[in-house]
């Protein structure tokens, strides 16, 4: 199993790092190949996602990221930028499918800034749509009009085939789930919308099993804070995607602990952590490693065929919070305060 790993920026390098530990702490047959991305590659190269580095991605059964980003790039121009190389990635590598899992650990129920009632127990997984909508749309740009204001503009799209491949994924995760999928999309004022909702409700008739609902996406965004237990798989486009799985990961309580991957049709994927770079912390073993080592166990189970590792990474980082570890972001008085290198240490020993 070939794994291009890419820390990337801030924190990338710290989180990616524990997490390498316990992949090789699995004794699997893997081999990792490095490569540099986003401010760090912009560094040593001038681009933020290097052909090197595309072609590591190419070779590798699955990508290991870590984060990019940070404030001494914040004035390259938009095609330097950090955040450049993962659109660049998920469009070279045509991973169309972003999945991110939003569970609440009975030990971090408290943690939330939701009533524990409300969130705990929680496991919910969004399907966001990954390459096409408004961030890839054209044309957008910023022109000067007639009258001398300046406008900013953008094209929202999405074709059928596109709402079709994901809507698909959709109701396959929620067959593997409890048979309720839930499409968001704002078809009382988008045409895109409208044909997002044609096209999953015709879908629907190939999974007789699966009860299907439709929700505006204004409506979902407060449903999933009133009462998010009544989700179980959502799936929804690239834009309302992005903010309704940051507002997901708020339920849990700590960014520092949510996984995610962007799959490709066969299957391949890219696993990273939902969170950023954290510049405010990095270099200061402060930073949660245990998202991207959640990432590692989905990749293990989505790409590389290992359900028992993944599931072994999991049982040890459940472990490992019922011990009482905490970084700084999910400290709670009662609980012991560690480090990213310490909290990666125990990770290792609990997989014993
Ligand atoms: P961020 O996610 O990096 O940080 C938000 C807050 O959460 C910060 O206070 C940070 O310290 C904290 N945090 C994040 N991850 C943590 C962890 N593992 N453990 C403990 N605390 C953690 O978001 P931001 O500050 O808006 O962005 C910082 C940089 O990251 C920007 O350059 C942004 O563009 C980039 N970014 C990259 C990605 C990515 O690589 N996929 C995603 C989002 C933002």
């Amino acid at each position: 199993m070939k794994i291009a790993v890419l820390p990337g920026d801030g924190i990338g390098p710290e989180i990616v790092g524990q997490t390498i530990k316990v992949l090789e702490a699995l004794k699997l047959n893997m081999s990792f190949e490095h490569a540099p991305v986003g401010g760090a590659a912009y560094d040593l190269t001038g681009e933020p996602l290097p052909a090197a580095t595309l072609a590591a991605a190419r070779r590798a059964d699955a990508v290991l990221f870590g984060a990019v980003g940070g404030p001494q790039y914040d004035n390259l121009p938009r095609a330097k930028r950090p955040e450049q190389a993962i659109l660049g990635l998920r469009k070279e590598l045509g991973l169309f499918a972003n999945l991110r899992p939003a569970i609440v650990y009975p030990e971090l129920a408290g943690a939330s800034a939701i009533k524990p009632e409300i969130v705990a127990g929680l496991d919910i997984l969004i399907l966001r749509e990954l390459t096409g909508d408004i961030y890839f749309g054209q044309p957008r740009g910023i022109r000067q009009l007639p009258n001398g204001d300046r406008e900013g503009f953008d094209t929202m799209h999405y074709s059928e085939s596109e709402v079709r491949r994901i809507a698909h994924a959709g109701f396959r995760a929620a067959m593997k789930r409890s048979k309720r999928l839930c499409s968001v999309d704002k078809a009382n004022v988008l045409e895109t919308s409208q044909l997002w909702r044609d096209v999953v409700t015709a879908l629907a008739a190939e999974y007789p099993e699966v009860e299907l609902s439709h929700m505006y996406v204004d409506n979902a965004a407060m449903q999933l804070i009133r009462n998010p237990k009544q989700f179980d798989v959502m799936v929804t486009g690239n834009l309302f995607g992005d903010i309704l799985s940051d507002e997901a990961s708020m339920l849990t309580g700590s960014i520092g602990m949510l996984p995610s991957a962007a799959l490709d049709e066969k299957g391949k994927g890219l696993y990273e952590p939902i969170h950023g770079s954290a510049p405010d912390i990095a270099g200061k073993n402060l930073a949660n490693p245990l998202a991207t080592m959640l990432s590692a166990a989905m990749m293990l189970r989505y790409s590389l065929d290992q359900e028992a590792a993944a599931a072994k990474i999991e049982a040890a980082v459940r472990k490992v919070l019922a011990s009482g570890l905490r970084t700084p972001d999910i400290y709670q008085p009662g609980t012991q305060k560690v480090g990213t290198v310490e909290m990666g240490a125990a990770v290792v020993a609990a997989l014993s």
